[in-house]
């Protein structure tokens, strides 16, 4: 089985109610929060409520409505925070981990939005 998803990870027990977190936005199939480390003055984590592992399961598993829905609050969040350039924000970074070389750390599916400052180089030279 290509996706072995764990749902003891620590997203999956944030979705459960088990642990709190520092909640951005939440929809039907969505929900962000703030991470807890951040590395950037705004740093929020935006994870489908379904049980993926990572970008590409997601994207090839999902429902249209799941991915949709995923979009459209990220989106909302860039714009909420005042980061999107096309209406005078200072840019921003998407960013999403997956697998050893990503070197994601929880294995449900997340993309961090990063802003507030000039984030430099997008990765570290070889
Ligand atoms: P990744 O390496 O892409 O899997 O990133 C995982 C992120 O989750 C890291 O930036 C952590 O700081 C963040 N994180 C871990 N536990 C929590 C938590 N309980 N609440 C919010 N963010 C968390």
């Amino acid at each position: 089985m290509p996706y072995d998803y764990d749902d003891q990870n620590i997203f999956a027990k944030i979705l459960r109610g088990e642990i709190p977190n520092d909640m951005v936005m939440e929809t039907e199939h969505t929900i962000a929060f703030n991470d807890i480390g951040p590395k950037a003055p705004i740093h929020v984590l935006v994870l489908p409520k379904g049980s993926y592992v990572n970008h590409d399961h997601f994207h090839a598993e999902a429902t249209d409505a799941e991915i949709l829905d995923f979009a459209r609050v990220t989106a909302r969040i860039i714009a909420d925070k005042g980061l999107a350039p096309g209406s005078g924000g200072d840019g921003y970074r998407v960013i999403g981990n997956a697998g050893i070389d990503g070197l994601q750390e929880v294995p449900h599916y997340h993309l961090h939005i990063l802003g507030g400052r000039n984030l430099g180089a997008m990765v570290p030279s070889a």
